[in-house]
């Protein structure tokens, strides 16, 4: 390329000049970028990690859970057996009556106090209290059918000497 004039060099200068200003805005907005970037995958790193720890705290109660349900379903089988075993020495028709009043109303048992079915709060004749607070045979709750039972008072200890 050859110069002729003045004018043209002069506008030559201008013209590399632009192309310089231009080139150092496009390196600037590259450097943007590449810190932007940086950031980018820091945040990423740190994402990362927090997604590991509640990933490994996950697993850990996962465990927790699964051996506390193997305890749970332990611990059932024993009771279940236990139950097993009480039902054995209890004759036929009372546990037959139990059954019958289990099904019925969930607790087949309730106690009797102060004259009273102390679930469904239902008063009994006073013969029957009287009956029943000998403890020699079963009654039911002639309002919700539970099989009442009879708990003495502890005896009372004299203090007199
Ligand atoms: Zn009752």
């Amino acid at each position: 390329m050859e110069v002729k004039t003045n004018k043209e060099y002069t506008a030559m200068l201008h013209e590399i000049e632009t192309v310089e200003r231009e080139i150092r805005g496009r390196e600037d907005r590259i450097l943007e970028e590449m810190e932007r970037a940086e950031t980018l995958a820091l945040d990423i790193e740190r994402e990362e990690d927090s997604f590991r720890e509640v990933e490994s705290a996950a697993r850990t109660e996962g465990a927790e859970l699964a051996a506390r349900e193997k305890r749970v379903a332990e611990e059932r089988e024993g009771v279940a057996g236990r139950r097993d075993e009480i039902a054995a020495t209890i004759p036929e028709q009372p546990l037959y009556l139990y059954r019958r009043v289990a099904s019925l109303r969930g607790t087949a048992v309730a106690e009797a106090r102060d004259g009273m079915c102390q679930t469904c709060h239902m008063k009994m004749r006073l013969q029957m209290w009287v009956d029943l607070r000998r403890n020699e045979q079963l009654f039911q709750c002639p309002s919700c059918s539970r099989i009442l039972y009879y708990e003495p008072p502890p005896p009372t200890v004299s203090v007199d000497s």
